[in-house]
């Protein structure tokens, strides 16, 4: 019997990635089929359809799913959904797609099919009623909210095949950990109560902080981070998790938390997204999502504490995998160590908080940036990084 939590609204994970056995001949159909471009959001979507991450979606929602979705967090058969997973297109292309058509979805970007679509269901959508809804602003500056208002008029909804899983699985072979392998290896190692760590940027001692409050807790610890999509100015993947390999090999015993990366694309919907980033977590085997100061937010749209309240709003049995609501965490120079804002008593005077812009000042220059924020093997690492954007055709051999 299985110790982990089940998946989300399915006795099983749902991969929609058909098994290597069919892929070749359906390669062949769909490259005779109408051609969709994705954007990049939508091609996030399909991996995380292919991977099982989005269990029990058999693909891209209709109507009355994305309704529910952005106004009461359910799916028209009541099930918890908190975010909507659509696709759109443009009217022309919406409008040259017959009725239960089939077409080949392709990543714009590199020209791949990656799936095939039944062409089930087409419906405009008031794009301000999600934006209000899922985001809580119609303000075309939040990027998420962007995304929404600039997406095509029509939405084009029917299950998926995919037939590719993109670079991200050829680039990262060890960190693309699909929610049945993570299953497996947490039955492997004994795990049942396991938490996991959301994070698009390295780790400083703060976010070290919070998986070591988690590990004291749990069985282990998933520290779980996005390939996808970021936003300008951020970390690359690539980068990052080099420098977060750095500190899990310096500062974790060995066995007790596991890396892996999974291609969403963020939203920055902060509560709404964090209860999604819950249930993907429920459907890798994560018992527990940490849940830090401002959960997948941006700017100021949303309050610190938002994606934790957010949780106490949710009806009995919608997600079987729980918050770990952790407070800020910061180093205390009254305390002598690592703190949150729930057990460290001193003003903030005494707190060592450096903020994204003031790194990146630190780390392009000389700077020294002190231990108490970041540990030397990660700094070392993202200096480099910072380094090598100054020589340009040094960024561009690496
Ligand atoms: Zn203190």
């Amino acid at each position: 019997m299985s110790t982990l939590v089940p998946p989300h609204g399915s006795p099983s994970v749902k991969p929609l990635l058909l098994p290597e056995t069919e892929r070749a001949a359906e390669r062949r159909r769909a490259e005779k089929l109408r051609r969709v471009p994705l954007d990049s959001r939508a091609v996030s979507d399909v991996l995380m359809l292919a991977m099982g991450a989005y269990t029990p979606l058999d693909g891209f929602m209709g109507y009355d799913d994305w309704r529910g979705s952005c106004q009461d967090m359910k799916l028209a058969r009541g099930l918890f959904w908190p975010i909507p997973i659509t696709l759109s297109v443009s009217k022309d292309l919406a409008g040259s797609i017959g009725a239960e058509e089939e077409v080949a979805l392709v990543d714009a970007e590199s020209g791949k099919i990656l799936a095939l679509m039944t062409a089930r269901e087409k419906y405009s959508i008031d794009k301000r009623f999600e934006a209000e809804h899922v985001y809580r602003t119609a303000d075309p500056k939040h990027p998420g909210v962007a995304k929404v208002l600039g997406q095509g008029e029509v939405n084009l909804a029917g299950p998926v095949r995919v037939i590719d899983e993109g670079d991200y699985v050829i680039k990262y072979p060890k960190l693309y950990i699909r929610p049945a392998e993570s299953r497996a290896m947490f039955l492997d190692k004994g795990w049942s109560k396991v938490a996991a760590f959301q994070t698009r940027n390295p780790m400083h001692r703060s976010h070290e902080y919070l998986v070591k409050i988690a590990v004291e807790v749990m069985d282990g610890v998933f520290i779980h981070q996005v390939l996808g999509k970021l936003k300008e100015g951020d970390i690359p993947a690539e980068v990052r998790t080099r420098a977060i390999q750095a500190m899990i090999d310096n500062y974790f015993r060995p066995g007790t938390v596991i890396q892996a990366g999974y291609p969403i694309e963020m939203r920055y919907a902060g509560p709404r997204e964090a209860l999604l980033h819950a249930l993907i977590r429920q459907n890798f085997g994560c018992s527990h999502l940490i849940v830090g100061r401002d959960h997948a937010g941006v700017g100021s749209y949303y309050g610190p504490f938002d994606a934790h309240r957010i949780f106490d709003e949710l009806w009995e049995g919608a997600l079987v995998t729980q918050p770990l609501k952790i407070d800020v965490t910061f180093y205390c120079r009254k305390c002598y160590g690592m703190a949150t804002a729930r057990t460290c008593p001193h003003d903030s005077k005494f707190h060592i908080s450096i903020s994204g812009t003031q790194q990146r000042e630190m780390l392009s220059t000389d700077a020294d940036i002190p231990p108490e924020f970041s540990r030397p093997e990660v700094v070392e690492i993202l200096r480099e990084y910072y380094a090598s954007l100054k020589t340009p055709s040094r960024h561009l051999a690496s």
